[in-house]
């Protein structure tokens, strides 16, 4: 049975409404994101960030700790499998 992967997403008050830092953590590697919105800037959903923490974690680590948590946020794709223009002729 492989390892899995936490993953922890504590509000940062301090930034704001929309601070954020996941913590995904794995016995091969930690992965670290923290985000806040600017208030005229692009709005990240709280799903984005753990979107590019798993990327990240992926790039960073290449294990399948993750394997279980790839699907929820990037579903119909497959670990390491990052959908950029779907769609797109
Ligand atoms: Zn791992």
């Amino acid at each position: 049975m492989s390892a899995r992967a936490t993953l922890t997403i504590t509000p940062v008050a301090e930034l704001g409404p929309s601070g954020r830092y996941v913590l995904l953590d794995c016995p091969h590697g930690t992965t670290r994101v923290v985000s806040a919105n600017a208030e005229r800037g692009v709005q990240l959903e709280e799903a984005d960030l753990i979107r590019a923490a798993l990327a990240r974690h992926f790039g960073e680590e290449r294990c399948g700790c993750i394997a279980k948590l790839w699907p929820q946020y990037f579903a119909g794709y497959g670990l390491g499998e990052i959908p950029l223009a779907v769609g797109a002729p």
